[in-house]
């Protein structure tokens, strides 16, 4: 199929709003949105799923620490990109795992809990299908995965 112009905004209000139970009360949501960047082309249902699968990461990271924490959602122009940034308030990724976590299977989740797929199939929607990157800045209480995308068409 080919890619539609989407609102990214709207993208992400419609994934949070259909987290909202699992992301709970007891994480505050901040949406830093800058209105101002234009649609781009996408594929909206994939990106709904990396959206999913980042937050949902980042939900677990808050809650391995304790009840209360903090994501944030905060879109930005740079370097000519959209940028989509998911940052928490957990307890970050050991710099000796960082090398790993987009690795197929990769996971140090319970069995049950994770599959260790939210990352290689988010990279694979981002990189492969959109263009994009994705990368991850981590310290303890600040950790962010940052999606960057073309604001136009590329060639496949
Ligand atoms: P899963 O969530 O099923 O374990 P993912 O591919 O989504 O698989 O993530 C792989 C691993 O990366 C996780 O098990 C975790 O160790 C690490 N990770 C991902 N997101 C975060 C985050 N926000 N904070 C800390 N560690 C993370
Ligand atoms: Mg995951």
């Amino acid at each position: 199929a080919p890619y539609q112009v989407a609102d990214v905004h709207e993208l992400l209000d419609s994934t949070l709003l259909m987290l909202s139970g699992k992301i709970g009360r007891q994480i505050k949501v901040v949406k830093e949105y800058d209105r101002t960047l234009p649609r781009i082309p996408a594929y909206p249902a994939e990106l709904n799923q990396v959206w999913t699968n980042l937050i949902d990461n980042a939900v677990q990271a808050i809650n391995s620490v304790g009840e209360e924490g903090t994501l944030t959602v905060r879109t930005a122009l740079e370097h000519d990109r959209l940028l989509v940034e998911f940052k928490d308030t957990g307890p970050g990724v050991p710099p000796d795992i960082r090398g790993r976590i987009f690795d197929p299977f990769f996971t140090t989740k319970p069995v049950g809990e994770g599959t260790g797929l939210g990352l290689d199939i988010s990279w694979r929607i981002v990189v492969n299908k959109h263009h994009g990157t994705l990368q991850v800045e981590s310290s303890p209480g600040d950790t962010r995965f940052q999606v960057l995308l073309p604001l136009t068409a590329v060639d496949n």
